[in-house]
């Protein structure tokens, strides 16, 4: 849409070895051709630097808000970009629930994001129980507002995954993703006037090859956060092609 360009971007979660990255490395260098679109794959951790050798945007899963200190097993914006990382994710709804994570300390990460070069990816979403409330929008603009720091302008990347379609199997109907996506359109438009029109907003719960196509042809859907299918690396080529961009 426009001049913004489409990312889709692989998330391994708590997956994946030194060995799973041979076939994966394969796959991306040969989707990287289709350069219309954005590639960007999240493995955890201890794979970043290696994987920061492939031919596409690498980014972390998760930050401290601070650039160093005492804080056992937690990495920085600043560790993760030296190793490479274009790009890190933030509040996840899975670091919301297992790390109890409130929308203050997810806009903390992604200033801290923001001050080592990276690009973060503010995650949001509705639970099920939200959802049959009617209380999407509310909730969704709620996590929005509070977990977006002044400072990103236009230098963010907003994913939308419903809780409820995560690792499910589930996803909303195309009208429900439409309505989310232009209500965060409209809320960014609202804090930043224009630049708001550059943010990408990704679309994040159980896209598979089979549902992409119909969900990249949404409305203000920028591309795609892939969980599960991310980790066979034909079905996340199959994804990144069904891209209407990749073929260009
Ligand atoms: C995710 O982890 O961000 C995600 C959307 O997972 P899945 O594609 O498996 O639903």
């Amino acid at each position: 849409m426009g001049t913004r360009k489409p990312l889709i971007a692989g998330n391994w979660k708590m997956f994946g070895k030194r060995a799973d990255l041979v076939e994966i490395e394969k796959t991306l260098a040969a989707a990287s051709h289709a350069n219309a679109v954005e590639i960007l794959f999240c493995p955890p951790a201890t794979l970043v630097a290696e994987a920061a050798k492939f031919p596409v945007a690498i980014g972390g899963q998760d930050c401290h808000a601070n650039t160093e200190g005492a804080h056992t097993g937690d990495i920085s914006a600043v560790m993760l970009a030296d190793s490479g990382a274009r790009y890190v994710i933030v509040g996840h709804s899975e670091r919301r629930r297992d790390h109890g994570e409130p929308d203050e300390i997810v806009a903390a990460k992604a200033r801290a994001a923001l001050a080592a070069g990276l690009i973060p990816i503010i995650c949001v979403g509705e639970t099920l129980v939200d959802r049959e409330a009617g209380r999407t929008l509310d909730v969704v603009g709620a996590q929005l507002a509070g977990s977006v720091p002044a400072e990103a302008g236009d230098k963010l990347v907003v994913a939308y995954e419903p809780v409820w379609a995560i690792g499910t199997g589930l996803t909303p109907t195309s009208e429900q993703i439409a309505e989310v996506h232009a209500d965060i359109r409209r809320r960014l438009v609202m804090r930043i006037a224009a630049e708001g029109e550059k943010v990408r907003i990704l679309y994040g719960g159980s896209v598979k090859p089979g549902n992409a196509r119909e969900i990249f042809g949404i409305d203000n859907v920028d591309g795609a956060l892939v969980g599960g299918a991310s980790l066979k690396a034909a079905d996340f080529s199959a994804i990144i092609m069904a891209h209407p961009a990749a073929g260009v």
